[in-house]
């Protein structure tokens, strides 16, 4: 099977930061890269050099979601290295800020793409590196896993049947799993609280697995208008309940 070709030591792009966290999912669109970011920027507003990482090259998020000035990474051409694009003091690197639209690749190139992203870029001193991994527990999720020294792992799910089996897998993949996100777990209207997915699947996972955290991140319109908007919701509204919950989860990464 195809594997991502990192080298057997510690590349020297990532030896200058201090906590690697990933926000992984087994799915995609439940919600993994909105609390890539606003977990980064949460961070960030705690006072820590951050950057973002967004490994997800089939998909990529990031461009969407936060709007530096400068979309295209730079190169440094003589020491062949990447420069990563900035917003608001983060560090961002994304396949979508190459320039070279969505990828339509094979797994090996996948995986080189990432490699290539990840290791020559000049991340410089971080205090954490948040990478908003690909969706799902494939081969390249697995050896992202294994090379990069992580810190900790977030899981994000929703309250679906499903999302049990997939927290499952995510557990095994991650030994580092500090919390789960149950994301898009209830909304309020008309003064009453109604669970669209159903209630109750986030803390049997917590009990069954002993995860350390659960949160749960209702559906809340700004979260998309901003996720679109290119603000993350926690820059835009710092004293909110949303930017409340990220903090409680940067504490635990
Ligand atoms: P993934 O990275 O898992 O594919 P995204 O973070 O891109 O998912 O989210 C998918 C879509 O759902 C985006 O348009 C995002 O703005 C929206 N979204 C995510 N979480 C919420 C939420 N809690 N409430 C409302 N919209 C959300």
């Amino acid at each position: 099977p195809a594997r991502p070709r990192f080298g057997s030591q510690l590349p020297a792009g990532l030896q200058t930061i201090s906590n690697i966290v990933a926000v992984s999912s087994c799915k995609g669109g439940v919600g993994k890269s909105t609390v890539a970011v606003n977990l980064a920027y949460t961070l960030a507003g705690m006072g820590a050099r951050v950057g973002i990482f967004d490994a997800d090259v089939y998909g990529p998020s990031l461009p969407t979601m936060v709007s530096p000035e400068n979309r295209l990474l730079e190169m440094n051409p003589e020491k062949r290295t990447i420069i990563p694009t900035e917003y608001m003091g983060v560090k961002l690197v994304s396949f979508g800020f190459t320039g070279q639209g969505r990828a339509i690749m094979r797994g090996p190139m996948v995986s080189g793409v990432i490699d290539q992203l990840l290791t020559t870029t000049e991340w410089g001193e971080l205090d954490y590196l948040v990478i908003d991994m690909p969706p799902g527990t494939g081969d390249i999720q697995l050896t992202l896993c294994q090379v990069v020294p992580l810190t900790a792992a977030v899981i994000v799910t929703t309250p679906q049947k499903l999302a049990f089996i997939d927290v499952a897998k995510g557990v095994r993949m991650f030994s580092k799993l500090k919390a789960v996100v149950e994301n898009m777990c209830h909304f309020d209207a008309d003064g009453k609280r109604y669970y669209p997915f159903g209630r109750g699947s986030g803390s049997q996972v917590v009990q069954e697995f002993g995860i350390p955290n659960l949160f749960e991140l209702p559906i809340r319109p700004t979260l998309s208008v901003y996720g679109d908007s290119g603000v993350p919701e926690v820059v835009a509204d710092p004293q909110g309940e949303v930017a409340g919950t990220f903090q409680d989860l940067g504490v635990c990464v």
